[in-house]
């Protein structure tokens, strides 16, 4: 099994890579963000919790975010690998993602970042936002929230992977393709 989390700031190019790496490796591609959207579009109690966060440019509280993936992962026996996309985001989800990887005999084998300076970002959600439909897109002050989330709680993961030498930094800023040629350029070499 090859089990990748894609890293990054909001705006990084996340999904868009996972999307394009998944067919290339043959592996299941897990979207936080996604599974949390849909649930919102959906209305299900998971997505009125979560909008009530999200909206404010807010992480989900861990256990609710954690019990989620798992139950993502389980939907999913046959995988011949996982790319995480938007988790972990705080060091309580990247134990917990340990551990389940554990429990399938398995493990995460690279964080692999992309790595954009804060004022690209917040040009490129902006731009998103004119097309996403997404409400925490469309408003900067919830962008520059998001941002500063991502710094209070998510950062810190590059020192997480890092002791375990599985950190692979990637220059975010490029064409689509380009990025993709160093994504998998990191991918091939594990
Ligand atoms: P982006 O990376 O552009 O912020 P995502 O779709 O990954 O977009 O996430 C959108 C929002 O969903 C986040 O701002 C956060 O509120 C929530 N979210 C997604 N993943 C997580 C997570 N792992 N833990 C907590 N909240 C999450």
């Amino acid at each position: 099994m090859k089990n990748i989390v894609l890293f990054g700031p909001p705006g990084a190019g996340k999904g868009t890579q996972a999307e394009i790496l998944k067919e290339r490796y043959q592996l299941v591609h897990i979207s936080t963000g996604e599974v949390f959207r849909y649930n919102i579009k959906n209305e299900t109690a998971l997505g009125t919790l979560a909008k009530s966060y999200m909206d404010k440019g807010h992480l989900v509280p861990d256990k609710v975010t954690i019990n989620m993936l798992k139950d993502e992962v389980e939907k999913h026996p046959e995988a011949k690998g996982f790319i995480f996309d938007g988790f972990p985001r705080t060091e309580a989800q990247a134990e917990a993602l340990a551990v389940l990887m554990e429990t399938k005999g398995s493990q995460i084998n690279a964080m692999v970042a992309l790595e954009v300076a804060d004022g690209i970002l917040v040009e490129r959600l902006l731009e998103r936002g004119k097309s996403s439909g997404r409400p925490d897109d469309a408003n900067e002050t919830v962008i520059r929230e998001r941002i500063a989330e991502y710094y209070r709680k998510t950062d810190i993961l590059k020192a997480f992977y890092q002791k375990q030498h599985k950190y692979y930094g990637v220059d975010g800023v490029g064409s689509i393709e380009e990025i993709t040629l160093r994504l998998s350029a990191v991918i091939d070499a594990l």
